[in-house]
């Protein structure tokens, strides 16, 4: 069992930011990075509007960004641990309980920031064909559909700024959307209308992806007409959203409907003493500018909270 002033749960710009935080102010903090060290930044190909780090000659990737932000956590003194929470118990606490798959730690404060992971769509095949076609993640994957035809389910930020990135490596992408109105912000829009590579198939949403061993085509249904059609396809590349990863934080900690933990204008949860930032309890925002300023918040909250204890 270790003893620890400060255990941050998640390493995206929200934890590595509360880390910093909190080392600055000589809490020595520990980072449990959980599965993707960085969170979805470090999937992220170009990230242009986190202030500090553009420039005309160079935009930076987000595995750039979650180096320097590492780095920076660690120069003042955070500890990485790479390993996953499995468990928490703060009904007791302080110290509250924190099991990962190696060791158990006992925290005078927590910081929770576990964030989110990406929606699926629920639909025959999709999970069959993981790795085979269906895939979260343009960056991690677009490579591998060099000279291919893809599909891009979703009409957000993400489908759009994703559809522009694959059609670096894809002959064509073809947005499939359940409306006939992107939602993604008007740059993205233009930029994605703009891009001779890419087309759109409106007011469809995908019934079922269909392979043999991998991916070969989708079932998309007209949801105006009823009308369905099958579009031959290699990969299909899923956007639909987030949901928070928090799980392990059911009956815990206070969460909304969809479980969101639920924060105060403090990044207070209902149990004093933990305190949650960045998209665990933010479905609104979700920006790498927006996670950075929540984590901060919530280290210098947990900060004068574990001040006033002693
Ligand atoms: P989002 O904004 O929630 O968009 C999700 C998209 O998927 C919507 O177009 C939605 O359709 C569609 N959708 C949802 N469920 C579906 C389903 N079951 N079947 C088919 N389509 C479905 O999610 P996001 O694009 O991941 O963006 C999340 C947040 O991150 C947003 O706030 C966004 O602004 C931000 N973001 C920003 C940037 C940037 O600024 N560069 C980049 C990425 C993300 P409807 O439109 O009909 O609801």
């Amino acid at each position: 069992m270790e003893k620890e002033q400060v255990v941050i749960i998640g390493s995206g710009p929200a934890g590595l930011t509360a880390a910093m935080y909190t080392a600055r102010a000589q809490l020595n903090p520990v980072v449990i990075a959980g599965p993707q060290l960085g969170g979805q930044i470090s999937l992220t190909s170009e990230v242009e509007n986190y202030p500090g780090f553009w420039s005309e000659d160079h935009v930076p990737t987000g595995p750039e960004l979650v180096e320097v932000m590492q780095k920076q956590a660690e120069h003042f003194g955070a500890r990485l641990v790479f390993d996953e929470v499995t468990e928490v118990d703060f009904s007791a606490g302080p110290p509250f309980r924190i099991k990962t798959y190696g060791k158990e730690y006992l925290a005078e404060g927590v910081v929770v920031t576990a964030g989110a992971s990406p929606r699926h769509l629920g639909v025959p095949g999709e999970e069959e064909y993981i790795g085979r076609g269906v895939s979260y993640c343009g960056t991690c994957d677009g490579f591998f559909f060099r000279g291919k035809d893809v599909v891009v389910v979703g009409g957000g930020d993400s489908a759009m700024e994703e559809s522009i990135f694959l059609t670096k490596f894809a002959n064509k992408v073809e947005v499939i959307h359940r409306r006939d109105q992107l939602r993604a912000g008007a740059v993205l829009q233009k930029r994605a209308f703009a891009n001779e590579k890419i087309s759109f198939v409106w007011d469809s949403v995908v019934e079922e992806i269909v392979g043999n061993g991998v991916v070969q085509g989708v079932k998309v249904r007209n949801v105006k007409t009823g009308e369905t059609s099958f579009r031959k396809t290699d990969g299909v590349f899923i956007f639909i959203g987030h949901y928070p990863n928090s799980k392990f934080l059911e009956g815990k900690l206070a969460m909304d409907e969809e479980g969101y933990v639920i924060t105060d204008e403090l990044y207070r949860t209902s149990v004093p003493g933990v305190y949650a930032a960045g998209e665990i309890q933010d479905a609104h925002f979700r920006q790498i500018a927006t996670s950075v300023g929540q984590g901060a918040g919530a280290g210098m909250e947990l900060e004068k909270w574990l001040a006033a204890q002693e």
